[in-house]
């Protein structure tokens, strides 16, 4: 089991700034028609960790299909660092994109293939 880390990221422009604590042990890149476009290598945390620095009253939400996910966009840069929804069960989590994360290199976590195409 890897280790629980906390990173910081956020979009490009850094108006979206968060924190994040994840052991990346769930690593998901989804083929659904959003991901697709964008390239979203995503991990999925539970509320209390994830803490917003800023940027949260700003950002721009987008929702399609089931409309379940919101799909969170710096207003200024346009980059989708991280999204909002809920689980299976019912219970809020947020969905970061490994590509928004500070000093992570992506090619150190193997995601698995999510048809999010499908679901
Ligand atoms: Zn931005």
């Amino acid at each position: 089991m890897a280790e629980m880390k906390t990173y910081t990221g956020g979009c490009h422009c850094g108006q979206v700034r968060y924190e994040a604590t994840t052991d990346l042990a769930q690593v998901v890149s989804c083929n659904c028609s959003i991901c697709h476009k964008i390239g979203a290598v995503l991990t999925f945390v539970p509320p209390e960790q994830f803490k917003s620095l800023s940027g949260a009253n700003v950002v721009q939400t987008y929702q399609f299909n089931k409309k379940v996910i919101n799909h969170l966009h710096c207003p200024t840069c346009g980059v989708e660092s991280y999204a909002t929804g809920k689980g299976p069960d019912g219970k809020e989590m947020f969905a970061v994109n490994l590509r928004c994360l500070d000093g992570l290199d992506l090619s150190t976590v193997t995601p698995f293939p999510y048809n999010g195409r499908d679901a």
